[in-house]
């Protein structure tokens, strides 16, 4: 609390020393309402929103929809107007679950077929109950296409009616080129969503990924499971490219493949590293019939809008209300065993912390000028379904967003100096953030770890796929608590024990001031956000940077 009160005195100074630099801040007494972002407040919303009542808040749950009810109800007691359809706060999301049959199996040229499970995992783009996909398969490198870096590992092939054979993980800085696809970092080509989408948009009739431990960070053990149960999509869009086999086979499997082709996969590989390594394509045919069991349901996001003075433009708050519901009773359980997936971090306690900044916001004496919206999105724990639904149907056009800022999950374990901005190097954001972090005696941390991508993990990663410059909390690692070290040791906890389990609930010993100092900061940095003269953009090599590019080209 001391922190608090002697970082809010030190802002009020900052905000006046910068007046006239920093675009056009708002003075402080128009700007949002600071000191009202409070602990106790936090603490109400995430008891109700992390309550078994609601039993893990899933998609199209009687729970699911309690939790959507509750954040529109605050939204409007807040004076925030529905932002969703027929004029109310909610947004339909239609959810497609597919389960595959294990019947799957992969043929690829002369020899046995490929084993579900054992080999090769499979699931289709396409949403009917049976799928056949049948092509010449074609290596294709790391398959991306990236204009800003000068490459194109599908330059002068035509895929269609052809079945991609793709590595993951991006291509390697060279000697010469050190900061070639992000240096160490990595950039969203290396995604498999991407080598996914990028197969689609060439055409393609499928695409099969190869998988090795070192280049996923994660065992075969992890790609079986995760692609094996029930997988939800959206509805694809008339028009849309799709693939009807999107298939991971094990590094064994991909070598037997290019094997029975005459070739060898680590000479394709290795040829494949540089600038300019054509396709190859391995004159053999890959074939597989997908039997899914498809269902649609429908989910609602949750939008409220603080309207500004100019309408036509507007800042995007993103939290997501769903977590992961019940787990099925297992024999051996105890009568009373806890089944049930709070999720009071993940994101009871981001919806808290983005209703407050609400609160804030609109009870600043003054409207901002773009609008404020408020997105509660829905399925973000199936694949950043709602958020990606949104992205389809921005209620304002993609381009008329000025930022997104996205919170998932806060720091419980009290103040620190840093503050972890997921993106702020990508865009002018970034530079926002910094002027304010400045001015609070605090830092904006960089990405403790951009090896792993968390960039492109959560519900702001979409709205930065069609160009809305865009930053997301994550965990600090300077505590200035009276045991920092003690602090690090609650986020590991949490991070090690409770993440994604059972266990995510209050805990007693949750200190909210740190929660507190950054919603403070995420307030104010969409108010300047709302005001600011200049739209934030993209730095011209981010590949998020296109979308935009190419409306105004
Ligand atoms: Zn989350």
């Amino acid at each position: 609390m001391r922190t608090t009160s002697w970082i809010a005195g030190l802002n009020v100074l900052g905000i006046v020393a910068i007046l006239g630099c920093q675009g056009r801040p708002s003075p402080a007494d128009e700007g949002p309402a600071l000191d009202e972002i409070r602990g106790e407040h936090i603490a109400a919303h995430l008891q109700f929103l992390s309550d078994d009542l609601l039993e893990g808040r899933a998609p199209s749950t009687r729970g699911g929809d309690l939790a959507a009810r509750y954040l529109s109800a605050q939204l409007a007691l807040l004076g925030f107007e529905p932002g969703g359809e027929n004029g109310t706060y909610l947004q339909q999301v239609a959810i497609v679950e597919s389960v595959v049959d294990p019947s799957f199996s992969l043929s690829a040229g002369p020899g046995a077929p490929f084993k579900y499970l054992e080999d090769v995992v499979g699931f289709s783009g396409v949403q009917s109950p049976q799928v056949r996909t049948a092509g010449e398969i074609v290596f294709v490198g790391h398959g991306i296409v990236a204009p800003e870096y000068n490459w194109n590992d599908y330059a002068g092939v035509d895929m269609k009616g052809k079945v991609a054979l793709i590595m993951v993980n991006d291509p390697p800085a060279s000697a010469g080129e050190s900061q070639l696809f992000g240096g160490p970092a990595l950039t969203y080509y290396g995604r498999w969503t991407y080598k996914f989408e990028e197969a689609a948009r060439q055409g393609a009739a499928g695409a099969i990924l190869i998988h090795t431990d070192e280049s996923a960070t994660y065992g075969w053990q992890v790609v079986q499971s995760s692609w094996s149960g029930t997988q939800y999509s959206i509805p694809v869009v008339p028009g849309q490219p799709v693939l009807g086999l999107k298939a991971w086979v094990t590094d064994r499997a991909a070598r037997e493949i290019a094997r029975r082709a005459g070739q060898d996969l680590d000479a394709l590989r290795k040829a494949a590293l540089v600038r300019g390594a054509q396709p190859v394509p391995l004159g053999i045919q890959a074939s597989a019939t997908i039997v899914q069991k498809v269902q649609q349901k429908t989910s609602p996001n949750v939008i409220g809008v603080l309207t500004g003075t100019n309408p036509q433009q507007g800042v995007l708050y993103t939290a997501h209300y769903d977590h992961l519901g019940m787990r099925e009773a297992q024999a051996g359980d105890p009568p009373d065993a806890d089944r049930i997936f709070n999720g009071a971090v993940d994101n009871s306690s981001g919806l808290s912390g983005v209703l407050e900044i609400a609160q804030s916001l609109a009870r600043a004496p003054a409207r901002p000028e773009r609008s404020i919206y408020i997105l509660f999105t829905t399925a973000e724990e199936s694949g950043l379904l709602g958020s990606e639904y949104f992205a389809a149907h921005p209620v304002l056009p993609a381009g008329a967003w000025a930022g997104n800022i996205n919170i998932d999950s806060l720091n419980m374990a009290g103040p620190s100096r840093d503050i972890v901005l997921l993106g702020a190097e990508r865009s002018t954001l970034g530079e926002m953030a910094k002027d304010l972090a400045a001015e609070r005696m605090r830092v904006v941390g960089p990405d403790p770890a951009p090896g792993n991508g968390y960039f492109f993990r959560s519900d702001h990663f979409p709205l930065a796929k069609v160009g809305i410059p865009a930053l997301s909390l994550s965990d600090p690692v300077e505590y200035t608590t009276a045991d920092p070290a003690a602090s690090t040791a609650m986020k590991d906890e949490y991070e090690n024990k409770r993440y994604h389990q059972v266990e995510d609930e209050i805990q007693p010993n949750w200190d909210y001031a740190g929660a507190v100092n950054d919603m403070q900061f995420l307030a104010e940095l969409g108010w300047r956000l709302a005001n600011a003269p200049e739209m934030p953009r993209y730095n011209e090599t981010e590949q998020f940077a296109r979308p935009r590019q190419n409306q105004t080209n």
